[in-house]
């Protein structure tokens, strides 16, 4: 399922086979939230932009429109028709973080939906049955992610909980799989370490979480207002405890330098809003820095975002149309914005590989971590 074929310190280079696919890691997977990319952006433009997996929103899909709706629809591949491999959260971030009025307690959370208010109950039967309709290759385990700073004794308790839940997590996940009907039974599934900022329970948690048998683990609950050095930090300590043999997932992480950086600690998969976020509000990456295209200084500029690039934006638009787009309030400014941001970050990571296939990777990363995350 998953071969390591090349490393540099402790950054690898892998092949990851899917139901969907072949990935090449490390990879950057593309968020579609809603089963659609922010920014009028399509499955058929991930495609065109080079994105090897899609990652939807569990939480967002159970509510609207129904995990039975896409399940229905033949599931997520056929309902938004994309082809390649896709990965799910388990819903469990959002509903700590989106979703008020939440309880906690052995068997899940209650907790009432941002849209309307209706309570709705989750725990780790109900978030394996939902990524199980939603069809998913790579289905993540329903997990607490505390926020930080949190307090000791209430971060021991939350993972604690989080491990008896994977336990559970493991055995439905199984169960869906072998049902006769199930949307894909070749579904994978991650578990997660949690444990907030403290060492000795990020280090306990990561050897206990080791012992049940998943397809991939992940690092989750990082960034979420810590430090960036406490995060590097806290991927040193784990990642000695993460399998070998297995893909790593740093959750939710991060800008171009923060994905260096955990490649060079041994991270395979990344996910992150930010380049789509950013590039609504304007902020564009280059291989020089990043701009706000709604400046001044680019009125008459006809020079593409980024010269180098060759997304549908930089193809064919000048950094003067695409400020002048963004100050008409034209929804064409957020397309092609996000396009080339997502365009990006995908090929951040395609130069990543291919620093890493030539054993080169160490030069890159003194040459681009400082650089891609400056102002210009
Ligand atoms: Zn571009």
């Amino acid at each position: 399922m998953f071969e390591v074929i090349k490393t540099e310190g402790k950054a690898r280079r892998g092949v990851f086979q899917c139901a969907h696919g072949v990935v090449q890691t490390p990879v950057f997977m593309n968020v579609g939230t809603q089963a659609a990319i922010k920014g009028a952006v399509s499955s058929h433009d991930l495609e065109a932009i080079g994105c090897q997996v899609e990652l939807s929103n569990t939480y967002h899909l159970h509510l609207r429109p129904g995990n039975d709706v896409v399940r229905a629809m033949g599931g997520l591949h056929a309902f938004m028709d994309w082809k390649g491999p896709i990965l799910t959260d388990s819903g469990g971030f959002q509903v700590f973080s989106l979703s008020g009025l939440r309880k906690i307690r052995e068997e899940g959370v209650t907790f009432a939906s941002h849209i309307d208010g209706r309570r709705i109950f989750m725990g780790p039967e109900e978030s394996m049955q939902i990524q199980s309709d939603l069809g998913s290759d790579i289905a993540m385990a329903f997990d607490e992610c505390v926020e930080n700073p949190a307090a000791y004794d209430y971060a021991k308790a939350s993972c604690e909980r989080t491990l008896r839940w994977l336990e559970r997590c493991k055995k439905e996940h199984d169960r869906l799989n072998a049902l006769p009907d199930t949307v894909n039974p070749k579904q994978m599934l991650f578990g997660i370490n949690q444990g907030a900022t403290y060492p000795d329970l990020r280090v306990w948690h990561m050897k206990e979480t080791a012992k049940i048998d998943c397809d991939g683990y992940a690092i989750g609950g990082l960034a979420v207002g810590e430090p960036t050095q406490v995060m590097y930090d806290i991927i040193d300590v784990v990642e000695p405890h993460m399998p070998k043999d297995k893909p790593r997932y740093l959750m939710g992480v991060g800008t171009p330098s923060n994905i260096i950086e955990a490649v060079a600690r041994g991270v395979d998969f990344f996910d992150c809003v930010m380049p789509a976020r950013n590039a609504r509000h304007g902020k564009l990456y280059t291989w020089e820095g990043t701009i706000n295209i709604k400046n001044e200084k680019y009125k008459t500029d006809a020079s593409p975002i980024d010269p180098t690039c060759d997304c549908p934006a930089c193809r064919s638009f000048s950094r003067a149309y695409l400020r002048h787009l963004f100050a008409a309030g034209e929804m064409l400014a957020m397309r092609l914005a996000v396009l080339h941001n997502l365009h990006f970050y995908n090929e951040l990571m395609a130069r990543i590989r291919k620093s890493l296939d030539e054993g080169t990777f160490d030069q890159f990363r003194a040459e681009y971590s400082g650089k891609l995350d400056r102002r210009l």
